[in-house]
């Protein structure tokens, strides 16, 4: 087995299996470290990973790992996951620090892969605070771009849908249907259930079972540290770090204080029921005295550019209206699960080597800043 197979799996259930296998590396420094496992959706194999251990003698901060939420990006994160606990638990204090690991938040769409759920729905627009508050009026009405929402009808010819896309995508860089599609991938859109970046319409059993952990641990600790791993935002083969604006600091003094290139925030008004938000919001509401840093960390595929963009919103819209209308060519269908991939789980080696070149860099950076790892002795 390559470096590179030894980290990045094939399926859903060796990605699982390799988590769960890490429980008993875990529990040689937390020897009460424990593995558990939900059920989430119709399947009863579809199941969200935890292995969570307290600190030995005193619980005074936890190191939280989240991935999958975006279902495919989940790969990457466990990939992540596994390099951590290879490399860096020795650098933990078990008797200060907590441990909690989770592996696919949307284990559905880990399987399937998809970035949303099996009810078609982008988790990471789901946390809104207020259960029955998902805000019709969140997004102004997105009637007149609904043909680039939603699917209508099958796949016919990739090749010139592509282009039609970029097109109407390019020419409307002025016009409704690409702002349209701009705001709803940062608001979420609450109209079209079968269509792109849908937020659903009640709360999703993930976004319950996260929302349960993040009070569990903003309860247990003074100091919660949050590491969210994602693909495809920012440059290529660059991790980005993505912060809410819940946390205070500049982007810049960040960038300085943690040593990392790529920082990105978003603001609540942007961005809709994202779990990042959720958490700072819990934490002010309920545990004002803990400290939680959390952010999201991407590892790039396409790039930043506008052409990246454009293939980004037709990459999306393809794969959904594939999903629901299936594609009337196999070649054709082969084609666009192939560019999903490529935007959410490369196939690369150069790609899956960054990712586990810049996950060394993120960590460092900010599991050190943050005090978590430190060269502490163990006699
Ligand atoms: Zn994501």
């Amino acid at each position: 087995m390559t470096a590179i197979e030894k980290y990045f799996k094939r399926d859903y259930e060796q990605s699982r299996e390799t988590f769960q296998e890490h429980v008993s590396t875990i529990k040689k420094k937390w020897p009460q470290a424990v593995l558990s496992t939900e059920t989430i959706g119709e399947d009863p194999d579809n199941t969200i990973d935890v292995i969570y251990s307290e600190a030995l003698t005193s619980n005074d901060q936890v190191v939280f790992f989240t991935t999958g939420e975006h279902g495919i990006e989940g790969y990457a994160g466990a990939a992540v996951t596994h390099l951590f606990v290879e490399e860096y638990l020795d650098q933990i204090d078990p008797q200060t620090t907590g441990i909690c690991l989770v592996h696919a938040i949307n284990p559905w769409g880990m399987r399937n892969f998809r970035r949303v759920t099996e009810n078609n729905v982008d988790l990471n627009r789901n946390y809104l605070f207020e259960p029955g508050s998902v805000p019709e009026n969140v997004n102004e009405n997105y009637s007149e771009e609904r043909h680039i929402f939603q699917p209508n009808g099958p796949v016919k010819d990739v090749a010139k849908e592509k282009t039609e896309l970029y097109e109407q995508l390019s020419k409307g860089m002025m016009r409704e249907g690409y702002s349209g599609i701009k705001k709803a991938k940062g608001m979420g859109q609450f109209e079209f259930p079968h269509g792109v970046y849908y937020g659903g319409s009640s709360e999703e059993e993930s976004a319950s079972f996260l929302k349960a952990w993040q009070r569990k641990l903003l309860s247990t600790y003074p100091r919660v540290i949050h590491m969210d791993w994602h693909t495809a935002l920012g440059p290529t083969n660059e991790v980005t770090m993505v912060v809410s604006e819940h946390d205070e600091r500049e982007e810049e003094h960040m960038k300085e204080e943690y040593g990392m290139e790529n920082i990105q925030k978003f603001t609540p008004k942007k961005v809709k029921g994202d779990s990042t938000n959720y958490f700072h919001k819990v934490k002010n509401e309920e545990n004002p005295d803990t400290y939680l840093f959390s952010a999201l960390f991407e590892f790039g595929t396409f790039g930043t550019s506008r052409k990246a963009e454009l293939r980004e919103f037709t990459t999306i819209i393809l794969e959904n209206q594939l999903y629901w209308e299936g594609a009337e060519k196999e070649q054709d269908r082969q084609w666009i699960l192939e560019e999903f991939k490529n935007m959410f789980y490369p196939n690369q080696e150069e790609w899956r080597q960054s990712v586990l070149e810049e996950a060394r860099l993120a960590i460092e950076s900010i599991l050190t800043q943050e005090e978590i790892l430190v060269s502490y002795q163990t006699t």
